[in-house]
């Protein structure tokens, strides 16, 4: 019997990150792409400063750029579409793209620019339908540049996650505020983790893959992912054709122990469009032993509490982008929270779109205008994306009036 070709993931690490670029596709087949359309596609989904782990790093992105530019003769566009109210260039120019923006080879753009094209899944399991940029039918080729993170909402955010960039503005949103209670009992079956969100994002593996994938593990990011934990840097390289394969070589090499059940949308998709790929068994790496890549990160916490004992937060069917400024108010405000919370007496606050009444304690924080609808039952602090320092000023002023 002929055995089957197994999906090639090449890894290297090299403090000098052009250099494990270039070593890590040097190892794969990449086909001809001369002619050929090819969008990079970064994770700059915030303004933030580089090498956080937060945003892709522009070394890892220009050492891909100048691979390629080097060996094929293409168009080549560089984008992505952010999180709400984020300015794309700003985005980039901020986490250190200016310099490869400028460059006259490549061509930036706003993923969100054009009227977006409207997509059908008929084999969607929730997802039937979603508006996508509207240069898609522009791009022939799709490069995943994501940075290897955990995330609290996905188990981690790998190079498919990183594909939801290309859904038109707010309609990102909308994967978080699916509802479909049947669907979740039928799945909980076979997978203990699953969320309407992890299923959505599977679904979109139907209209799109990314056809290579360069993962950004220089600066990863550990615990509180996207944009809230640490930033680890590992100076390694995860290179290949193969989406799915090179997303569980990362988990392999940063989660040893978790299986795809950790990642549902993974687990998802390895069930319905790659089947053939499940585990480590089913893929070959370049180098064959790559042990010595393994650190493992701190996975993403259960729930906030556990850092924060002075804080309840009920999240129910939150945005990542509500979720990064909650973590950012305890952040950067823990010492003034400690002051007058206590694990008998915590500061709750609730986010998204799904709280009910039955969740929320009388004295909670309502955060953002998906828990409008709940206003009557708690403090309710406008803002899509609600800012830190409203949330601030009004748990002040809360506290200076209870206390008279
Ligand atoms: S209010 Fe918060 S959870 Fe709702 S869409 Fe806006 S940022 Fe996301």
């Amino acid at each position: 019997m002929v055995e089957k070709k197994k999906p090639i993931v090449s890894v290297a690490r090299n403090i000098d990150i052009s250099k494990a670029v270039h070593l890590a596709l040097d190892k794969i087949e990449i086909p001809n792409l001369s002619g050929k359309t090819i969008l990079l596609k970064p994770n700059v989904g915030r303004e933030v400063d580089p090498k956080l782990g937060i945003n892709t790093n522009p070394d890892v992105v220009e050492a891909t750029f100048n691979y390629l530019r080097d060996r094929y003769e293409a168009n080549f566009l560089i984008g992505d579409s952010p999180i709400i109210n984020t300015d794309t260039k700003k985005a980039f120019e901020q986490s250190g793209f200016t310099d490869l923006l400028n460059n006259k080879d490549l061509q930036f753009i706003d993923l969100d620019k054009l009227t977006p094209v409207k997509k059908e899944i008929p084999n969607g399991k929730i997802l039937k339908n979603i508006r996508i940029t509207g240069y898609f039918h522009d791009i022939d080729y799709i490069i995943s540049i994501p940075v290897l993170k955990m995330h609290m909402h996905c188990g981690a955010s790998l190079s498919f996650k990183n594909m939801k960039g290309l859904i038109y503005k707010r309609d990102k949103i909308a994967l978080h505020h699916l509802q479909s209670p049947k669907l979740i009992e039928e799945l909980k079956k076979s997978m203990r983790k699953i969320k309407e969100l992890d299923i959505a994002i599977a679904d979109l593996a139907n209209i799109f893959v990314p056809d290579l994938v360069v993962i950004d593990a220089s600066y990863a990011h550990e615990g509180m992912g996207p944009s809230s934990g640490n930033a680890v840097k590992l100076d390694t390289i995860i290179a290949s054709t193969n989406f799915l394969a090179a997303d569980i070589i990362a988990l392999t090499l940063t989660q040893p122990e978790w299986s795809l059940e950790d990642v549902p949308h993974l687990k998802l998709i390895s069930e319905t469009i790659l089947p053939s790929i499940k585990t480590l068994k089913d893929i070959k790496t370049i180098p064959e032993n790559i042990n010595k890549f393994v650190k493992r990160l701190e996975p993403p916490p259960k729930s906030i509490t556990i850092k924060y004992q002075n804080v309840k937060l009920i999240d129910i069917d939150s945005c990542s982008a509500c979720l990064s400024t909650i973590f950012n108010l305890l952040k950067n405000n823990k010492e003034f929270i400690d002051k007058h919370y206590t694990s008998e007496k915590p500061l709750n606050l609730a986010i998204g779109k799904g709280i009910k009444k039955s969740d929320l304690y009388s004295d909670t924080y309502l955060i953002g205008n998906c828990t409008f609808h709940q206003k009557e039952n708690g403090t309710f602090i406008q803002g899509c994306t609600p800012v830190e320092s409203t949330i601030l000023k009004t748990i002040k002023e809360k506290l200076t009036l209870n206390s008279k």
